[in-house]
């Protein structure tokens, strides 16, 4: 699971979209990687139907819904703690202004303002909006753009079942005997596109990034679909 939307607190609003895009890429390829090595792991097993079915499906409805509940539990407790900070700093404002107002100026000239130019620009925004001021120079923190936790939840919740469909329908569409290499193809190129992807907005090498999840994810595939055999040739299920 990612959160890579949380690294940045300080990131521009350009920034944050790249991040979300990114998370909801990766989100994508744990679907992927999940429900592809368990339909591919029963497959295995049986050429039933419906046991690859139900499988698939409540392969991709368990992923998604544990991605969004980690989504929305990590993403609580980061607004909680913003809340608190955001509480914090309105006390602070209304007990000691002067104090407040002191750091603002000097936040501003560690910026590399003149002394003069600093303690205007403090004044000037200690005027217009004291707690936005103090909140994005000391913390970084803008109070209209708080991430909502049911936003993150859902969106990481459709970014696994857009990422799960594909393996679930490599799975069940083709005749029995190009069921698994049909899914091994069908999950190698997305994961390979999926990597690049990422990879690219994140600024990293698209080429290394395809490599590491194509190759992670033939392992995968290959580890469930063999125990998948073993167990069903040897009877056990
Ligand atoms: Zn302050």
């Amino acid at each position: 699971m990612s959160q890579t939307h949380t690294d940045e607190p300080h990131g521009t609003g350009l920034g944050q979209r790249l991040n979300w895009l990114r998370a909801g890429v990766l989100g994508a390829n744990d679907g992927i990687v999940s429900v592809a090595s368990l339909v591919v792991g029963v497959a295995g097993a049986t050429t039933d139907n419906a046991a690859l079915l139900i499988a698939g499906l409540a392969g991709l409805i368990g992923g998604a819904i544990s991605m969004a509940l980690g989504e929305y539990v990590s993403v609580s407790s980061q607004r909680d703690s913003e809340h608190a900070l955001i509480a914090k700093e309105r006390e602070e404002l209304r007990t000691m202004p002067e104090q407040e107002l002191a750091e603002l100026t000097e936040l501003y000239r560690q910026r590399g303002l003149s002394e003069q130019t600093a303690h205007q620009v403090a004044v000037e925004l200690t005027a217009h909006d004291a707690l936005a001021a103090h909140l994005e120079v000391e913390l970084g923190i803008d109070q209209d753009d708080l991430v909502n936790p049911w936003h993150a939840a859902l969106s990481s919740a459709i970014a696994f079942t857009a990422g799960a469909i594909l393996p679930l329908l490599a799975i069940l569409l083709p005749p029995p005997a190009w069921r698994v290499p049909v899914t091994f193809a069908a999950v190698l190129v997305a994961l390979a596109a999926t990597g690049a992807l990422a990879a690219r907005i994140g600024g990293s090498s698209p080429v290394r990034s395809s490599i590491r999840l194509v190759i992670g994810g033939a392992l995968a595939l290959a580890a469930t679909w063999l125990i998948g055999t073993l167990l069903g040739t040897t009877g056990v299920v």
